[in-house]
């Protein structure tokens, strides 16, 4: 059972063997653990070279480097400490065992030293987001972006809007408060409309980014589509090999759609092979299907893989087609050119298809020039404007809910109700202090920490 004033211990560093592991201690008990383990507690915030034994035999079980970061200037905001060893397996469950037999101390949980810097107020819950998106960064921007978000680009901004909404809703309630006072002025509901107008134009800007935040977390998405035999797994095959873009090293593979994602000139695209769609008797494998469709429906950009080696196959057949959310942008690959070179001749039938290539998936004949043209695409997508505030759709969610507010509040200021007014300056308020985890945030506290892995 987690309890807050447990000293808690966990390898923060990758799976040994490795050179080095790295064992954290944060809690009430850490400074006590290291007297027991190392003899003493180092200077703060100093790497010292140090012994560790086993705290009941006394014997030694490597030789590395403590830190000591006293409370409450520590990353967590309690006492920390920190174990640099060699990365061994039997070092590293020495030295956790050597922990686990001290009383208070217990391993951590996972996400839970971070957990800590919330409720200690050391970080804002978009800042967690952040670490959460820094740590699963696979490509330059998505870092840039978990960076951008860590150190406050949409928390330091909804603190601020937050602080003039509460100084509009001040002003309201003085207007309420003290309305028979004669020194009270009358035309403080104005000044108070007039700034929560500002604010919800600032915060309607700041949503109005097409996506792209939430678009960088989690990938472009790229569906291969086509029908059968046309050479969707041979091409996706050949893309996920080219050992300069693959990001992830294993094909995750779903029931149905396998997905690799590929780091193309910096930005992230997932990549979607839906071979597997077939019809099928099987409800199970209709599911299956029912659901790579959705999944190739909603992706936004379709490969349409096509065998040229077949009559009648230079164009995009509009029935096909017509499987795909007609919302997707679609790019048409003629296939199998290797066998068909003499029968091109392309033709576009369908109004929805914005690019052709003529691509030999076996060869790779004209492939790089499929990959040129989707880094280009993802590029431009991804640096359209500035950079996005938004970037998950609880953000979006808190956003669109403070701007709703905001607007109830101006529709009833127009008619000069002033309670209502401050009503709904005030759920405005709650909904950026819900983006933040001011308030009202236990019930998302468990979703966003079982994303973090142990020892962070
Ligand atoms: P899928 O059902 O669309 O995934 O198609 P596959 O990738 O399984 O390919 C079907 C067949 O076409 C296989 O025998 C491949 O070797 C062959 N094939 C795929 N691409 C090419 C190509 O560019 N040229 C030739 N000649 N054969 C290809």
């Amino acid at each position: 059972m987690r309890r807050a004033n447990d000293t808690i211990f966990a390898l923060s560093s990758g799976r040994p063997p490795a050179a080095v592991a790295v064992v954290r201690l944060c809690g009430p008990r850490a400074g006590a653990a290291l007297e027991k383990l190392i003899g003493r507690v180092p200077e703060p915030r100093r790497a010292t070279l140090v012994r560790v034994r086993d705290s009941e035999s006394s014997e030694v079980i490597d030789e590395g480097l403590a830190l000591w970061f006293p409370g409450p200037r520590s990353e967590t905001g309690e006492d920390m400490a920190e174990l640099q060893l060699h990365g061994g397996h039997a070092v590293v469950a020495a030295v956790l065992g050597a922990l686990g037999k001290l009383d208070g101390c217990r391993l951590a949980e996972p996400g839970e030293f971070t957990r800590r810097a919330f409720e200690n107020g050391r970080l804002d819950l978009t800042a967690v987001e952040g670490l959460a998106d820094l740590v699963a960064a696979e490509t330059p921007a998505q870092r840039r972006q978990a960076f951008r978000q860590l150190k406050g680009l949409i928390g330091d901004r909804a603190e601020a809007w937050r602080g003039r909404l509460v100084e509009a809703l001040a002003l309201v309630e003085a207007r309420i408060d003290f309305s028979d006072e004669a020194d009270v002025p009358e035309n403080l509901l104005e000044p108070a409309l007039h700034a929560a107008q500002q604010l919800r134009d600032e915060i309607a800007t700041a949503l109005d980014d097409g996506g792209r935040g939430e678009r960088l977390r989690e990938g472009f998405v790229v569906a291969i589509a086509g029908p059968p035999n046309a050479g969707k797994s041979t091409l996706f095959n050949r893309l996920a090999r080219r050992e300069a873009a693959i990001v992830s090293p294993y094909a995750g593979t779903t029931r149905d759609v396998i997905e690799v994602h590929l780091d193309l000139a910096g930005f992230p695209v997932t990549l979607l092979d839906t071979a597997g769609i077939r019809e099928s008797g099987d409800p199970v494998e209709q599911e299956g299907v029912r659901r790579a469709r959705a999944r190739a429906g909603a992706a936004d950009l379709v490969l349409w893989v096509v065998d040229l080696s077949l009559s009648g196959n230079s164009g995009g057949d509009r029935e096909e087609l017509s499987e795909i959310g007609t919302d997707s942008n679609i790019w048409l690959l003629m296939n199998k050119a290797d066998l068909a070179v003499e029968k091109l001749c392309i033709r576009n039938e369908s109004q929805s298809i914005q690019q052709a290539f003529v691509i030999s998936a076996q060869t790779g004949a004209g492939v790089d020039a499929v990959v040129n043209t989707l880094a280009t695409y993802a590029k431009d997508y991804f640096s359209a404007g500035e950079a996005a505030v938004v970037t998950r759709a609880r953000h979006r969610r808190a956003l669109q809910d403070t701007v709703g507010a905001l607007d109830r509040a101006l529709a009833e200021g127009a008619d000069g109700h002033e309670e209502l007014v401050a009503e709904n300056l005030r759920a405005a308020a709650t909904s950026l202090g819900r983006l933040t985890g001011r308030v009202d945030v236990e019930d998302i506290l468990d979703v966003i920490f079982r994303d973090f892995c142990i020892g962070k």
